[in-house]
């Protein structure tokens, strides 16, 4: 079995790759990785095994066709997560979203029809929903994305049902909830808060803090995507979820709990624009079609995190800072 996986050397991309050298993934223990990041300012060739004698790493660019008819030739499936990720830069400045997120899956499916990729996993979002009030989203519900993230994210979505159904491309969709874990850039929330906490700084909470989120660990999103990877129907759309809501504010409080401090450690700043209220997910049907159920507690997960924080501040200065190193 000979894999490609994109976005390999982002948090979740090497979370599943190390998983599947490790051995983690049964079946696949003989499995030959090839990784392909262009190592954005999120990608991080450490995330991933310096010298593994079942990896190969190449730096370049989904967008780039000529580099994947050349490459992938000789693999069995793709896992595709490379994206631009963060919603407050696609706020900001929303083209390389658009470019990558859309125009790079289009680029990386069409590459693979041409070069006959036999399975294909296009990792996607529960943000393509939009926000929901009340009850959890199946897959079937209409997409309503309201950041630039989500729009591009929702987009791909619909590029790579276009070349299942029309190609027959051998393709499956998940749409996750928000991961935390390990190796996650410190732009985003959880990471963000460790970090600051870590360094004795306060943490910048939006608006009222009542946004809930849903939250897994990036161990049981890994396990879901092979388990899509492995047994998931082509055209289909798999929901992967944790069913652990939290608003940010008591994600705040438990991470003041763990690394330290009270409550003079939050600074409220203004709210983000079109900041969604609530994603909640409903996700019993890769539960009884796939038989997932996410393993990791979000207290157990929590903790794990910040012990990792605090034990890896080599990892994460190096990125947080990688401005003020320039
Ligand atoms: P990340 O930002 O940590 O990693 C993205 C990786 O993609 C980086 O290594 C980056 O260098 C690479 N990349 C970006 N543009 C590229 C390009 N044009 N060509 C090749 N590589 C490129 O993101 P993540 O959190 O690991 O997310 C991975 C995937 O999972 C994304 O598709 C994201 O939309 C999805 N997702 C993330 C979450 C979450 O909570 N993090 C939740 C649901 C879904």
């Amino acid at each position: 079995m000979r894999l490609l996986v994109t976005g390999a050397a982002g948090f979740i991309g090497s979370h599943y790759v190390r998983t599947m050298l490790d051995g983690g993934f049964p079946g696949y223990e003989n499995a030959r990785i090839t990784a392909l990041d262009k190592l954005t300012y999120a990608g991080n060739r450490t995330n991933l095994p310096a010298d593994h004698p079942r990896l190969t790493f190449v730096q370049g660019d989904i967008r780039d066709l000529p580099l994947l008819l050349d490459l992938l030739p000789g693999h069995d499936a793709v896992v595709h997560f490379a994206a631009e990720s963060h919603v407050d830069r696609s706020i900001e400045a929303a083209a390389d979203f658009v470019s990558t997120n859309v125009g790079g899956t289009q680029n990386l499916l069409e590459a693979c029809l041409r070069t006959g990729i036999g399975r294909i996993v296009h990792v996607s979002t529960d943000e393509v929903y939009g926000s929901i009030t009340e009850g959890s989203w199946t897959e079937d519900w209409p997409l309503a994305p309201n950041t630039p993230y989500a729009a591009s994210k929702a987009g791909s979505d619909l590029v790579a049902r276009s070349y299942w159904k029309t190609h027959g491309l051998n393709l499956s969709i998940t749409r996750c909830s928000n991961n935390y874990g390990p190796y996650q850039h410190p732009e985003k929330l959880i990471p963000l808060f460790i970090t600051n906490l870590l360094e004795g700084e306060q943490v910048p909470l939006y608006g009222d803090g009542l946004n809930i989120r849903e939250w897994l660990h990036v161990d049981d999103h890994c396990h879901g995507i092979q388990l899509v990877l492995e047994k998931g129907r082509a055209g289909e759309v798999y929901n992967i979820g944790g069913g652990n809501e939290r608003t940010n504010v008591e994600i705040t409080r438990t991470l003041l709990d763990l690394v330290g401090g009270d409550e003079s450690m939050i600074r409220r700043v203004a709210d983000r624009k079109g900041h969604d209220l609530r994603y909640s997910i409903d996700e019993s049907k890769i539960r009884t079609e796939l038989g997932y159920a996410p393993r990791t507690t979000f207290e157990a997960g929590i903790a794990a995190t910040v012990a990792w924080y605090r034990d890896n501040p080599d990892w994460w200065k190096t990125v947080k800072h990688a401005d003020r190193q320039a």
